[in-house]
């Protein structure tokens, strides 16, 4: 269990990415969605000791992560938003290469770690290609199997789907639910989809603050019978954002689909529709706004 308390962080330059957050993270895969700019990357680094927060605690079972980071880097497997480098090395001269750096120093047992690895993320067959010829997908892929060095406790994924096409990200939320059983796995995104898709629990981060946490299902139900739709000429949008607080528009058609949140029967001819997670998310942001 990985425990949060009251972290923050301000920069150099005064913005406070962190605001107070608190959260305990099961075993399992935990979802942690927000915006661009909500400080999700501030988290992850922060988490993954590369920075420390200005203030707070934050445990990883019997570990204090502050004030002992190298005991949590012993558990860690980290996948950075931007990877950076894809050298003319091969995969498997890479991964092995890594393992060295991770502490694996039995030529054997680094055999036996980068062979396994590679074909769990299902790179055995281009083992010999070099990284700089990868696809994004196979970066990624690669990317996950240096964070398995070493059979971490804890792995962080920063964003690690943006920029794959459909497949592409299939096989990678594949792969990363099938890590993700024994360990502890945040994934920090801001694609509702991977959130629905593989996290059994979840937080929703906006402006440094945690402004939801639970249970994607339980998070959904809750929102029942507070969102409403019609479907309307674009038109009609702006004198329906003047009276309605809008949470999703999208054209279907030829014409525009609105979401709005209401407590009641909004009138104007809205039918009450069920929610989904994007709801779910969407509402929390606009209240999130309301409250700034
Ligand atoms: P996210 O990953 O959710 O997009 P970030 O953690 O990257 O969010 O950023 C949170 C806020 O902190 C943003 O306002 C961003 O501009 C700011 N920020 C991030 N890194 C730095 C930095 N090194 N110096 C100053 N401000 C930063």
């Amino acid at each position: 269990m990985l425990h949060l308390t009251d972290v923050s962080h301000v920069y150099a330059n005064g913005t406070r990415a962190l605001d107070r957050v608190t959260l305990s993270i099961p075993r399992g895969m935990f979802g942690l969605l927000g915006p661009n700019g909500a400080g999700k990357s501030t988290l992850m680094r922060t988490i993954a000791t590369l920075q420390t927060p200005t203030e707070g605690a934050i445990r990883f079972g019997d570990v204090d992560v502050i004030a002992q980071p190298e005991l949590l880097r012993r558990s860690l497997g980290y996948l950075p938003q931007d990877f950076g480098v894809y050298p003319r090395v091969s995969a498997y001269d890479m991964l092995d290469h890594m393992a060295v750096l991770k502490g694996v120093t039995s030529a054997a047992d680094r055999r036996t770690t980068v062979e396994t690895l590679l074909h769990q993320v299902n790179l055995w067959s281009v083992r010999k290609k070099a990284l700089a010829g990868f696809s994004g997908g196979m970066r990624q892929r690669f990317g996950i199997a240096q964070a398995l060095i070493g059979n971490p406790a804890l792995i962080i994924v920063d964003e690690p789907t943006a920029g794959l096409d459909p497949e592409e990200r299939n096989r990678f939320l594949n792969l990363l639910a099938e890590i993700g059983e024994n360990v502890v796995v945040i994934l920090s995104t801001h694609i509702v989809e991977d959130v629905a898709d593989l996290c059994p629990r979840m937080a929703v981060l906006a402006d440094g603050r945690v402004r939801l946490e639970g249970a994607p299902l339980e998070l959904i139900q809750a929102t029942r019978g507070r969102i409403w739709s019609k479907v309307m000429d674009r038109g009609e949008l702006a004198a329906c954002r003047a009276r309605h607080e809008v949470l999703s528009t999208r054209l279907f058609a030829g014409r525009t689909v609105v979401h709005v949140l209401s407590e009641r029967d909004p009138g104007d001819g809205f039918a009450s529709v069920d929610a989904g997670l994007q709801e779910v998310y969407f509402s929390t942001l606009a209240h999130a706004r309301r409250a700034a």
